[in-house]
């Protein structure tokens, strides 16, 4: 892991995003956002998974007529997500939202990002710019300037070079207004793609960046297109806030942009980490099924104890190493050991109780200070 690239910092309501800050996770709703009992649920749903800032959309003035109530009602900070009506980010802002996506390509006129910039800088509000891989392809069959069609006949290596010249080419507005309250996103279908424009814009600018890859597709695809991007980036230290998206509830984005934090190192886990054998011809019991039991069970902790779930006694205690309570299961029966030591032998039909009941005694245990955690 490279040490995190420096970047100022800005401040979205409570959560800092960029400099030292820890890396915001961040999702969006899928509801209209007019529909207010339905948005709130989902934001309340997502800030309980670990979610720190939810995005928006307000396509119309009904959506941003319903921000105050939803304002009022959830416990994260919102960004309203804005695209051609530079007035629905101008009534987004008076509704008290902590952040605007906007991009400066998609409003009609240079004055009204002025005015939507002046709103920010009036209420300390910062906005995400970004450039998006789709719709500059887009613009390869209509009028394109020289400079952008050079580039874009360069493959790849264009596309990014030209990403990195439309974001200098937004920013020159921001510098303009002396506004510099700026995120930055640079998104793509394509991981490598994202890999190589987040490098480019991380090396050019010194705004904190927000990490995505955009349609990545179906969550069998989308997550590893996602996932593989996301984990180059953050590994070399680039990244400051991020948003794991592909087509499935928005609430799996969240769960998994935690556990890629928490596999990282870069954020602490505050629930049982779940570790299981992957299974092979030694099996006798159905670990698959005990695996789901447990994982559900064990989400009444609040504790980041080490639990295993391993196949057998042949290399699960190996593999199981560095576990705060762990099962080798056998033949209708199973070992519990809690950090390596056996505790009881139990029936495969007891094996999810003990478990269990090791797992909340170890985390008592920890939480009195008696023991500490063995990972
Ligand atoms: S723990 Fe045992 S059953 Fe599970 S994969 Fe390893 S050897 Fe196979």
């Amino acid at each position: 892991m490279s040490p995190r690239r420096p970047t100022r910092q800005v401040l979205v309501g409570d959560v800092p995003i960029g400099g030292d800050a820890p890396i915001a996770i961040q999702s969006m709703t899928s509801t209209h956002t007019r529909e207010v009992d339905r948005t709130v649920a989902q934001i309340r749903g997502f800030a309980a998974a670990g979610c720190d800032l939810v995005r928006v959309a307000v396509p119309t003035k009904r959506d941003t007529e319903a921000l105050p109530e939803i304002l009022r009602q959830v416990p994260v900070p919102i960004i309203a997500d804005v695209h051609f009506h530079y007035e629905r980010a101008l009534e987004a802002i008076e509704a008290g939202v902590h952040k605007i996506r906007l991009n400066p390509g998609n409003i009609a006129a240079r004055r009204q990002v002025d005015r939507v910039i002046a709103a920010c800088r009036e209420r300390r509000i910062p906005i995400r710019v970004g450039v998006n891989e789709g719709s500059i392809v887009e613009r390869r069959d209509r009028g394109v300037r020289a400079v952008e069609k050079a580039l874009l006949a360069g493959g790849r290596g264009g596309l990014v070079e030209l990403m990195v010249h439309k974001l200098e080419e937004y920013l020159r507005i921001f510098d303009e207004d002396d506004f510099h309250d700026v995120v930055l996103a640079a998104k793509s279908a394509d991981a490598r793609l994202a890999i190589d424009a987040y490098r480019a814009i991380s090396r050019r600018f010194d705004y904190p960046l927000h990490l995505g890859v955009t349609h990545a597709g179906p969550p069998e695809t989308g997550r590893i297109r996602s996932i593989a991007a996301l984990s180059a980036l953050l590994a070399e230290g680039i990244g400051d806030t991020l948003r794991i998206s592909y087509a499935s509830d928005s609430l799996d984005e969240v769960t998994d942009a935690k556990e890629l934090l928490c596999a990282l190192g870069l954020r602490t886990r505050d629930a049982p980490e779940l570790i299981a054998c992957p299974t092979c011809g030694r099996l006798e019991i159905d670990l698959l099924k005990l695996v789901g039991q447990v994982r559900e069970k064990l989400a009444t902790i609040k504790m980041p104890i080490k639990v295993a779930v391993m196949g057998c006694v042949v290399n699960g205690p190996g593999e199981a190493e560095g576990a705060d309570v762990a099962v080798f299961a056998g033949k209708g029966r199973g070992i519990i050991c809690v950090q390596g030591e056996p505790v009881r032998t139990v029936t495969e039909a007891e094996m999810l109780d003990a478990l269990y009941e090791e797992s909340v005694k170890f985390a008592a245990r920890v939480e009195r200070g008696e023991v500490q955690l063995a990972g």
